[in-house]
């Protein structure tokens, strides 16, 4: 059995998305452990995970000191970003494996993923980013080139594209990573985006990819059984926040788009998993979103929202109690 773990912002800040170093170390050693659990009952796993917090710090950074060192591109804060966390998850992983004395070791990819250079996003840019400015701040870094809008009370913000991933371009050396044991991280914040050029040269872009779309798409790359998409609720729900709220276990394709095409998932949270649960489902795997702490019960198919390709024979109810 192979899994692709998707670990959202809960897994890698503090319960307030706090994100200090120590908060940081916290949520991902506590990440680990129950990877290694699932680890411990023989599942292979790949790991990716969002950024969000973390280049939203660097570009905070970039901000204060822009009259003291260059501003670093978007491309290179994804980049840090995924050498910061793959390098705390590994230590965190390997950790956790030694004292269940597991015999196994894992890696960080430094990923890109190709985006198209046509990407509707690139015209017009959705994907709020960063700390929201002053308008007169704002005005300096749109000076610069960049994409910011006035959103209301709170002030400005940057925004950028967020393209359609393509294609994950260190795909093939993740594959061969986890056929040779190890439990890799890959595509952390949805991948580098990079857009080929005519000459076929790489060039890396100002745009974050949705990390759960880019999960659904490596995870049928590595040849995942399942997609497990770790967040900080135990289903997806129907109706969430109204009085007919109701979490939704085991159900299929067909069943799942429905509800999606009504409206259920809202944009930015809960939509892009159902959307990456759907699309591994379509291509033939079982998908699953759920909480973190859940994640051994949710492979093994008893927790969770379980999205499975084919109709399920009767209509499941979820395992866990109604949130
Ligand atoms: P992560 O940061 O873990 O990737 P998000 O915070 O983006 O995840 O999305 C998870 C959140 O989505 C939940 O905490 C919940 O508040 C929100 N949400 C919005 N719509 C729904 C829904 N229909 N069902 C469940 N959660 C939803
Ligand atoms: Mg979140």
């Amino acid at each position: 059995m192979r899994a692709l773990i998707a670990l959202g912002g809960n897994a890698m800040t503090s319960s307030t998305g706090e994100a200090t170093v120590a908060a940081q170390e916290a949520a991902l050693g506590t990440a680990a452990e129950r990877i290694a659990d699932l680890v411990a009952r023989g599942v292979d796993v790949v790991i990716t995970h969002g950024n969000g917090p973390q280049v939203g710090n660097l570009l905070v950074k970039n901000e204060l000191a822009a009259d003291v060192v260059p501003i670093v591109p978007l491309d290179w804060c994804g980049a840090q970003t995924q050498g910061t966390i793959g390098y705390t998850l590994t230590k965190r992983l390997d950790e956790a494996f030694a004292r269940r004395g597991l015999d196994r070791r894992s890696a960080s990819v430094v990923t890109r993923a190709l985006v198209d250079a046509d990407d509707p996003g690139f015209t017009t840019p959705t994907k709020p980013i960063g700390r929201f400015l002053p308008e007169a701040q704002a005005r300096r870094f749109i000076a610069e080139g960049q994409n910011w809008q006035d959103m209301g009370e709170r002030g400005w913000r940057r925004v950028v594209a967020s393209p359609e991933p393509r294609e994950i371009l260190d795909a093939p050396a993740v594959l061969n990573l986890v056929r040779a044991g190890f439990v890799t991280v890959a595509a952390g914040g949805g991948g580098i985006p990079v857009v080929r050029e005519d000459g076929g040269a790489l060039l890396g872009v100002e745009a974050v990819i949705d990390k759960d779309l880019a999960a659904a798409l490596l995870g049928v790359l590595v040849e995942a059984d399942v997609l497990l998409i770790a967040t900080d609720v135990e289903h997806a729900i129907v109706g969430y926040a109204t009085p007919q709220a109701r979490p939704l276990g085991t159900i299929d394709v067909a069943e799942l788009t429905a509800f999606a095409a009504e409206g259920h998932f809202a944009a930015g949270s809960m939509g892009p998993k159902v959307e990456a649960a759907l699309r591994f489902a379509r291509s033939g795997g079982r998908s699953v979103i759920t909480s973190l702490d859940h994640i051994v019960e949710a492979v093994e198919g008893r927790v969770g929202t379980q999205v499975t390709a084919a109709p399920q024979p009767a209509h499941a109810e979820p395992h866990q109690s109604r949130p």
